[in-house]
C-alpha cells in the first residue's frame, strides 16, 4: 500500500498505485521537475528569511525539499496545509521521517481558510489538480508586497483550446488551437492571475514560466501600487484572433541565467539551457519549421541548426523554444525568414 521514495534530499512515504486524484495521498513522480524548479528558483532569488506557504501540500514533499535543499538563512518558516486528513497525517509522518521539527507548522484546513487565517507570506505555492482559479484571490491577498506567487495549472485542455467555452468561462479569454497553443495558453493563464492581482493593487510580473507534459507553471513577483498595476494592464492584448493574453516577458532573464548556471541536475540541463536562450528574445510566438515548410510548399525541410546559423549571421536574435520541437523563436518576420530559407 505504502512505499518510501527519495526525491532530491527528501524521503517520503507515498501511496502505491496508479497516479490519480483517487490516491489516498497524492504524489506524482512526473512532477519532480516542477519541484526541482521551485527549489532552484528560491535558491537563486535574492530573498532571505522567507515565510513560505504550501496550501495544497499533498505528502509535503515540496516543503521538505525546500527545508533540506535551501540554505538555512533562506527560510523563516514553512506552513504546510492540506484539507485531506490522510495528507495531513502523511505530512506529519514525512516531516518526522526527515527529522524536521523546527520552522514548520502543519494545517488541516480548506486552502482558502488557511490562507485567510494567516498573516501573509513571502512565497505561496499553488499546486492543485486542474485549475488554480479557486485559490488565486486569497493567495494574492495574503502575498507580501514583494512576495512571489507560484502557480501550476493542469487544466491545459481548456487553455489550449480543446474546450473554448471553458477557457472563456474560467480564464476570460479565447484560446488558440495551433502550434502556438501552449505559449498562448500560458499567457492567458498569466493574464488571468494578473487580473486577480489588479483588484488588490498588486502588480504581478512573471519571472519564470514554462509549459511541460500536461501542465503550465508560472512564478510571479508582486509589487504594490496603482502605477505598477496600470503598467501590467497595458501589456494585455490580443494575439491575432486569440486572447486577451499577457504580451510581456515570460522570464526575468538574469534570474534564468543564474538558475541555469546553478542547476546541478543533469536531467534538467537541456530545458534550462533552451529557456535561458529564449528568455533573451522578447517576442510573442515562434516559428514551427515543419509548418512553415508546408505553408510555403518548400521542397526541402530546412534543418533547424542551419537556419539558426543563417539567422545569426544576418544578426537576428534566434533560439530554440521549450514550447515545441523543431521550432524557433526570433525577431525576424515571416516574409524575411522565408526569403532567407529560399536563398
Ligand atoms: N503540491 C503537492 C501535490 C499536491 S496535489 C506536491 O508537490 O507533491 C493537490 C493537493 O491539494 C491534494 O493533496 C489535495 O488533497 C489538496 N487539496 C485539493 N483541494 C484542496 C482545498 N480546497 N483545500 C486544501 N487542500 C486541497
Amino acid at each position: 500500500m505504502y512505499t518510501t521514495i527519495t526525491e532530491g534530499k527528501a524521503k517520503v512515504i507515498v501511496s502505491e498505485g496508479k497516479i490519480s486524484k483517487k490516491l489516498p495521498v497524492f504524489y506524482n513522480p512526473v512532477m519532480k521537475f516542477n519541484r526541482d524548479i521551485s527549489v532552484l528558483l528560491l535558491s537563486c532569488i535574492n530573498k532571505k528569511n522567507m515565510q513560505i506557504a504550501l496550501p495544497l501540500s499533498g505528502t509535503g514533499i515540496r516543503g521538505i525539499r525546500l527545508i533540506k535543499e535551501l540554505k538555512k538563512a533562506k527560510i523563516k518558516s514553512i506552513s504546510f496545509n492540506d484539507f485531506n486528513e490522510k495528507a495531513f497525517k502523511s505530512i506529519k509522518k514525512n516531516l518526522a521521517l526527515n527529522k524536521i521539527s523546527s520552522k514548520i507548522k502543519v494545517f488541516n484546513q480548506d486552502a482558502n481558510l488557511f490562507l485567510l487565517n494567516s498573516s501573509g507570506f513571502d512565497y505561496i505555492d499553488i499546486d492543485p489538480f486542474g485549475s488554480p482559479n479557486h485559490f488565486l484571490n486569497n493567495s494574492i491577498m495574503r502575498l507580501a508586497r514583494d512576495g512571489i506567487l507560484a502557480v501550476t495549472a493542469t487544466d491545459t485542455a481548456a487553455l489550449t483550446g480543446t474546450y473554448t467555452k471553458a477557457c472563456k468561462r474560467k480564464y476570460w479569454a479565447k484560446p488558440l488551437r495551433n502550434e502556438l497553443m501552449h505559449e498562448i495558453g500560458l499567457r492567458i493563464l498569466i493574464r488571468k492571475i494578473q487580473l486577480i492581482g489588479t483588484q488588490f493593487d498588486k502588480a504581478l510580473t512573471p519571472i519564470f514560466s514554462y509549459s511541460k507534459d500536461h501542465y503550465f507553471r508560472v512564478f510571479l513577483r508582486c509589487e504594490k501600487g496603482k502605477k505598477k498595476v496600470d503598467e501590467v494592464i497595458k501589456q494585455h492584448g490580443m494575439y491575432e484572433n486569440a486572447g486577451p493574453i499577457w504580451l510581456g516577458k515570460l522570464w526575468d532573464k538574469k534570474l534564468v541565467s543564474l538558475m541555469e548556471k546553478s542547476n546541478e541536475l543533469e536531467e534538467n540541463k537541456k530545458i534550462l539551457k533552451i529557456i535561458k536562450e529564449e528568455s533573451k528574445i522578447d517576442e510573442v510566438g515562434f516559428y514551427d519549421i515543419t509548418k512553415l515548410a508546408k505553408k510555403y510548399k518548400l521542397k526541402v525541410l530546412p534543418k533547424k541548426s542551419d537556419l539558426i546559423n543563417k539567422l545569426k549571421k544576418k544578426k537576428f536574435r534566434v533560439s530554440e523554444t521549450h514550447f515545441r520541437e523543431n521550432s524557433l523563436r526570433s525577431n525576424i518576420n515571416e516574409k524575411e525568414i522565408i526569403k532567407l530559407i529560399k536563398k
